[in-house]
Order: C-alpha cells, then sequence, then structure tokens
C-alpha cells in the first residue's frame, strides 16, 4: 500500500516556504534582496497591516523577460547559479532560486516586470502557486512583486502572526538590515499606503547609519587586523540594554546573527556591561569571500568561517581599544567621527583589498542617476486665505458694514462622498473633505504644540499595548515629545507600555494606532528639525481623525469645515502635500462648454 511518491511542486514549495517564510518579515527580505541583485537605485516596500494582508516591492532595477518571470516562478529557477562551484563565489544574496516559488505557493502574488530595453512589460497571477493569468501589461521599467493574504492557505501558519505593530516592526527591522548592508541604495518603507521612513541613497557606510541611528550618540571605530576589516558603530555602556537585538552584525554586507560575533562585541566592552545587558553596537566586517560560507541557513543568516577565532578576536582587538578611550565623552559629535576611511597604517596591505572588493561590488551596481533632489519634497503650502468669505446656514450673504470685499459662497453639496462643492462669485470651489479637515485638525495641534498647551483627554481605561524591542528606545527617548502632543505614555514592565492619554481633538481614535503612527513617524523624520519632525508626528497622527472620504456630510458639516478652514493657516494644502482645494472658474467652464 505504502509507494513513494514524488510531491506535488506546490506543495514541495509549500514545504519550502516554511524554511523561507517565517512572517511577513521574512518575505520583504526577500524581495529585497531580490531588487538589490537586480541592480535596483531605488526600492519602495509597502505593508498593510503588518505585512499579513499585503506586501508590496517595487524596484528600478534590470526587469525581467516574459519568459523569465514565469521561470523566475519555478522551483529552483535563478539567474544567479548554474552549478554547485558557483555558490562560492557569488556576490548576490540569491542562490536557491526556491524565494519566489515559495511565496507564491502561500499568499496570492502579483508581478509586474518591465525590462528597461522592452517596450512592454509582463504581469503574472499566481494563487497559492498555481499561475491563474499572465498577460502583456504597462509597467514602469523595474519590477513589482505584491504578495497578499499570506499564508492564507496555510491557517495554521497564519494563526502564529502576531499583532499587527509586531509583525510591522520586524517588517522595518528587515529593512533597516538592509539598508544598512546596502547604503547606495535609496529606501523608501511605508505603512498601510504611506511612507513612514525614507532612507536616501547615502554616500558612506557612515551617513547611512546615521540615518538609522541619528540620536544615539554612535561613534566609530575602523582598523583592519588579521586581514580582517573591522567598523563598529558603537553607543556608550550607559546605554545598554538587555537583549542583544540592538547589536547588529554583517559580515561581507550580509546581516548575520552569530553568537560568537556578538559575544566579541560585548567582550569589548570589558566589564563595562552587565551579563545579558548590550550597548548598541553596528558592526561591519570585510573578509576574503573565500573563507566565509553563508550557505548554511535556509534564511541565510548565519555563517561558518573557516577560522572563527580569527575573527571573533580580530572584533574585539579593534573595537576594545576603542571602547577603551571612552569616546563618548567628547562633547558632541564631530562630523568627522562618522567618516569611513582606511586606516592609515595598513602592514597587511589587505585594507587596499578588503576595499577594492567592496568598491568592486559597489560600482557593479548600475548607477541610476537618482539624487535627492530629483524626489518630490513636500510641496509649499500656498495661502489661500486672502479673500474674505462668510457664510451662514445654507444661503450666502455679503458681510454687512465691513469695509473688506466679502466674496459670497454658497455649499452646494457632496460628490462621490469625498468631494464638498461650493460655488462664489468666479466659479466652482472642489474640496476634498478629507484633507480639509485633515488640514484643520493639523492647525489645531501644531497650535497647542506650539504654546505648549495642546488640551489632552485621560483615557477611562488605559490602554497596554506590546512594543517590540526595536522601538523600546525610542519610546523612551520621545516620551516627552509625545506628551507634549497629548499622548501620555508611562513604561510598564519590559515589551509593553500604558496610554493613559490621548490629545482631545482626536478622542475615538484608536490610542495605539496613535502611538505607533507616531512613534513610526519620529523615526521616520531622523536627522530633520524638531519642528520638521514634529509636523510630520502631527501630520501622521491627525490623518486617523480626520473625517474619512466615504463618509457623508450635512450641510452643516461641510460649511463648519469650509470655515474652520478659512482660520487654518497654510490651508492650501494637506499635511501629506495633496492639494486641499482646487478651483474652476465660470469662465473655463464657459469655455468648455462652448460659451466664452
Ligand atoms: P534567487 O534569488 O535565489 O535566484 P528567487 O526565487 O528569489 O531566487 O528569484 C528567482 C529569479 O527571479 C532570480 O534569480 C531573478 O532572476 C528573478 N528575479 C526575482 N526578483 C527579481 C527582481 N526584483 N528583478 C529582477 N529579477 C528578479
Ligand atoms: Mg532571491
Amino acid at each position: 500500500m505504502n509507494s513513494v511518491r514524488v510531491l506535488p511542486r506546490v506543495v514541495a514549495d509549500q514545504i519550502a516556504a516554511g524554511e523561507v517564510v517565517e512572517r511577513p518579515a521574512s518575505i520583504v527580505k526577500e524581495l529585497v534582496e531580490n531588487s538589490i541583485d537586480a541592480g535596483a537605485g531605488r526600492i519602495e516596500v509597502n505593508i498593510d497591516h503588518g505585512g499579513a494582508s499585503r506586501i508590496t516591492v517595487t524596484d528600478d532595477g534590470s526587469g525581467m523577460s516574459p519568459e523569465d518571470a514565469v521561470l523566475a516562478l519555478e522551483s529552483h529557477a535563478t539567474s544567479k547559479i548554474s552549478s554547485i562551484e558557483d555558490l562560492h563565489e557569488l556576490g548576490t544574496f540569491g542562490f536557491r532560486g526556491e524565494a519566489l516559488p515559495s511565496i507564491a505557493s502561500v499568499s496570492r502574488m502579483t508581478l509586474l516586470s518591465r525590462r528597461h530595453e522592452d517596450s512592454t512589460g509582463t504581469r503574472i497571477r499566481v494563487e497559492g502557486g498555481e499561475i491563474i493569468e499572465k498577460s502583456e501589461a504597462g509597467a514602469p521599467a523595474g519590477t513589482r512583486i505584491d504578495v497578499a493574504d499570506v499564508f492564507f492557505n496555510v491557517p495554521a501558519r497564519r494563526k502564529f502572526l502576531k499583532s499587527e505593530n509586531v509583525e510591522a516592526g520586524h517588517c522595518m527591522d528587515a529593512i533597516k538590515r538592509l539598508s544598512l548592508a546596502n547604503h547606495h541604495t535609496t529606501f523608501l518603507a511605508g505603512k498601510n499606503g504611506r511612507v513612514t521612513r525614507q532612507l536616501w541613497s547615502a554616500e558612506d557606510l557612515a551617513e547611512r547609519v546615521e540615518q538609522n541611528f541619528a540620536s544615539m550618540n554612535l561613534k566609530m571605530v575602523h582598523d583592519v587586523c588579521s586581514e580582517i576589516s573591522v567598523a563598529g558603530f558603537l553607543a556608550p555602556p550607559a546605554k545598554a540594554r538587555s537583549g542583544a537585538a540592538n547589536v547588529l552584525t554583517f559580515v561581507n554586507r550580509r546581516f548575520v546573527r552569530d553568537k560568537g560575533l556578538i559575544r566579541s562585541v560585548w567582550q569589548s566592552y570589558s566589564g563595562m556591561l552587565d551579563p545579558g545587558r548590550y550597548a548598541t553596537a553596528v558592526v561591519f566586517i570585510d573578509m576574503d569571500p573565500a573563507v566565509v560560507d553563508f550557505n548554511v541557513h535556509p534564511q541565510k543568516l548565519e555563517v561558518r568561517f573557516s577560522d572563527p577565532g580569527r575573527v571573533y578576536s580580530a572584533v574585539t582587538r579593534v573595537l576594545t581599544g576603542f571602547v577603551s578611550t571612552s569616546p563618548w565623552q567628547a562633547p558632541g559629535i564631530e562630523a568627522s567621527a562618522f567618516e569611513y576611511e582606511q586606516p592609515v597604517t595598513d602592514p597587511s596591505g589587505i585594507a587596499e583589498g578588503v576595499s577594492s572588493y567592496l568598491r568592486a561590488q559597489q560600482s557593479s551596481m548600475p548607477d541610476h542617476g537618482i539624487s535627492r533632489e530629483s524626489w518630490p519634497s513636500r510641496p509649499r503650502p500656498v495661502d489661500m486665505t486672502t479673500t474674505q468669505r462668510s457664510m451662514d446656514s445654507g444661503s450666502v450673504h455679503e458681510q454687512s458694514g465691513t469695509e473688506q470685499k466679502a466674496d459670497p459662497v454658497r455649499y452646494i453639496g457632496q460628490a462621490r462622498e469625498r468631494y464638498l462643492i461650493f460655488e462664489d462669485e468666479d466659479g466652482i470651489i472642489i474640496m476634498d473633505q478629507h484633507a480639509a479637515h485633515e488640514r484643520i485638525l493639523f492647525g489645531r495641534v501644531k497650535e497647542g504644540w506650539k504654546s505648549r498647551n495642546l488640551p489632552s483627554q485621560a483615557l477611562i481605561e488605559p490602554v497596554t499595548v506590546e512594543l517590540p524591542e526595536s522601538l523600546e528606545a525610542l519610546a523612551a527617548e520621545k516620551a516627552d515629545d509625545l506628551a507634549l502632543l497629548g499622548l501620555g505614555v508611562a513604561s510598564f514592565g519590559p515589551g509593553t507600555v500604558v496610554i493613559n492619554s490621548i490629545p482631545a481633538v482626536l478622542s475615538g481614535v484608536s490610542p495605539e494606532k496613535l502611538f505607533f503612527d507616531a512613534l513610526g513617524s519620529f523615526e521616520g523624520a531622523k536627522g530633520k528639525s524638531v519642528e520638521d519632525q514634529i509636523d510630520d508626528v502631527i501630520a501622521t497622527m491627525v490623518c486617523h481623525g480626520s473625517i474619512r472620504s466615504g463618509q457623508e456630510l450635512s450641510r452643516q458639516e461641510a460649511q463648519a469645515i469650509f470655515m474652520q478652514l478659512e482660520e487654518t493657516p497654510y490651508a492650501g494644502f494637506c499635511p501629506h502635500g495633496r492639494s486641499v482645494t482646487t478651483r474652476i472658474s465660470f469662465s473655463e467652464i464657459d469655455r468648455m462648454v462652448g460659451r466664452g
């Protein structure tokens, strides 16, 4: 009765998925690695609901031909190796050719890709590993992979997903690591459709570290020891925290988790750290690729060194000497502390070798000519309040007895439950109700923040939330800023915080959402001026409290919005930079209908 059977392909892929796809963050990692391998200069990642409902990765890399796009979804299809020997020479992340089919086997995936040289692209839809549609499609050059409903067909795995915030935290951690390993690449990461983290192409490693850890007072050391280059960015021992999650180690620009390396970093603080406590440290180790093997773990997180002792002692020797000088006591961070320079003395001559190896890796990446200037920043707000208007209950009248010219404005109605339509003497005004309300709330919170007097509302039942370790430091650091924004938070044992108040103008909004979004934007706004950071954070918070599109509004409500907007400074744009109102003059309309 028992017979040996070859597993159907989809089942085999699902089993492989068990190794590769542990949680949404592993999907993010695999897709972004593929984008990097494809030479992308810019990678956008959006995750919805912690990645469980949707992960989208868009790149401007090489793209795939229609044939390759189909092949890529088949097990063991890879453009990166053809024989086992190639494995050891490999400069790329991929090699097993199993990530895409594995992910596709446990989700609903849409792949859209176009090579730069082709005029049309390809779209392929896969459900649970089965290709259900393949067609020609218009597409920007590069690749977009959209992974929806992760584990929809493996309910047992879906059950193991943690809360949205925890999964989102893991996804953001994955992006942080990949960004550190690929500092030339621009990363734009967003949650639920809004960009929360912008890491522009960095000149050097130090700049990328700075983008990720701006407030942590990391000091840099770089030296070469036993032909191993060690660059460390280290936080003072006073900032140590329990657990090694904040020790990030990279070998030849791959993030790895290696107990020996972590122990070496800990030992470098020679007795300054209690057992189990670690200071934030980002350590880049570069060495001859021939003496290190990454192919020992399905997720490629582990390494095997041919001589581990030599690596560990190189790390401790470079870092210990530096830590013993207590570089953190120097007042402020000098810019020069963040330059990643080759050491002056290089007895072994390997530094040159290592850096030319790194240079070769970097220069093999195509230059997409992306500069910061070419990306849109928030448009300058325009002042709309040049004319004085007034309005009351439905009909509009001239403001009596004033010397100012008053434009009569009449509310016409709501279109698509999204736009409020008004008319005045000159034409028709179309207002985006969500953007307008957001702008109003933004103005109020910002005023309250400026005057240090923003009314907050105490929660009858304080809300306890799980705080991913990766956010603990940030939450502690920003507690005072959050309080000024009306968000009262207290720390409660490791891994949790308690929210006891929220801004009064945002009553009714989920405190947990407000808190995580505020933190997320603080993180994303690192390196900006305080005021810009606050603007970002407020913009994110008020988004939740605003009237949505799809909400029906009464005449009174619509008029209230119009008038409140008139009182709001810089009313022309919502905090996300979208336009709030548009005007079409009657003369334009006349022209359109052929009257003029
Ligand atoms: P691997 O990366 O191990 O080769 P994957 O399953 O991750 O395997 O990808 C399979 C193949 O699909 C890759 O070798 C590559 O040729 C192609 N591919 C995947 N993602 C992209 C992308 N973003 N841009 C271009 N090609 C891609
Ligand atoms: Mg891959």
